[in-house]
C-alpha cells in the first residue's frame, strides 16, 4: 500500500491510497462518518425561554453546533466509571447560554455559549442559534457528551468524507486499486486525527475477532 497526500488544511485533507480494493477504502470511510466520537450537546436545561422557538427547536438547533473535542480528556458516558445517566466530569461538560434583547431584536450566536472547559467550545461563534425580540430572553445550560455519527448526525466529525477511483494512468497501473479519499472535517477534530482515530477502531474490531475466535477453539 501507497499513500500519498495531495492537498491539506487545517480542516481538509485529500490522499490518494493505492494497493487497497473498494472494501478498505469504504471501511475507513464508515468508519470516520459513523464511530469516530466528537462531543455535542445531549441535554439542555431551559432555565428561561419567551423567544419564539419552541424549547425542543432550541435544544435541536444547539445540538447541531460543532464543538472543538477533547477526545484525551473525556468517556464516552457507556465507559465511564461514573454510570451516571447524569454524567461526571470524565464524561460531561457544561455550558450555559443567557441572552436577552432589550430596545431592539437581538441575534443570539453560538458565541454566547460559555463552557467549563475552553477546549470544549463551539467551532465557530457565528452559528445563529435565535433571534430576540425586544423584552425576550434565553436563559439554560446544556451538557455536552461524547458520542457517535452511528447514533446520530450531531456527532459525525466529518462535513464530507468520499472517495473516488482514480482514472486509468499511463503507466498502465490498474485503475481499481488507487483511490482518492477527500475527508473535511466539521472542525471538531484535527482531520488527521480523525484518520488515526478510525484506522485504531478498526485495528481494535479484528483484534477483537481474532480473540473471539481464539476462544472458540
Ligand atoms: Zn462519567
Amino acid at each position: 500500500m501507497e499513500i500519498q497526500i495531495i492537498d491539506k488544511t487545517d480542516s481538509t485533507m485529500q490522499l490518494i491510497i493505492r494497493g487497497v480494493d473498494t472494501s478498505y477504502v469504504n471501511a475507513l470511510r464508515r468508519t470516520m462518518l459513523s464511530e469516530v466520537p466528537t462531543m455535542a450537546i445531549e441535554d439542555v436545561v431551559i432555565i428561561e425561554n419567551s423567544s419564539i422557538l419552541h424549547d425542543e427547536i432550541l435544544a435541536h438547533r444547539l445540538g447541531f453546533v460543532p464543538l472543538k473535542t477533547d477526545l484525551d480528556s473525556y468517556n464516552l458516558p457507556e465507559e465511564c466509571p461514573c454510570k451516571s445517566e447524569f454524567g461526571c466530569n470524565l464524561c460531561r461538560v457544561a455550558l450555559t447560554l443567557e441572552a436577552e434583547a432589550t430596545d431592539e431584536i437581538t441575534a443570539v450566536y453560538s458565541k454566547g455559549l460559555q463552557s467549563e472547559n475552553p477546549n470544549v467550545a463551539p467551532v465557530s461563534g457565528k452559528i445563529l442559534i435565535a433571534e430576540l425580540a425586544p423584552g425576550q430572553k434565553i436563559k439554560l445550560e446544556a451538557y455536552a457528551r461524547l458520542g457517535k455519527g452511528k447514533i446520530h448526525a450531531k456527532w459525525q466529525p466529518v462535513s464530507t468524507c468520499s472517495y473516488d477511483s482514480e482514472p486509468q494512468t499511463e503507466t498502465g497501473n490498474n485503475s481499481h486499486d488507487t483511490y482518492v479519499l477527500s475527508i473535511e472535517s466539521t472542525g471538531a477534530l484535527p482531520v488527521e486525527r480523525i484518520v488515526l482515530e478510525a484506522t485504531q477502531i478498526l485495528d481494535k474490531r479484528f483484534q477483537d475477532f481474532s480473540k473471539a475466535l481464539r476462544r472458540m477453539r
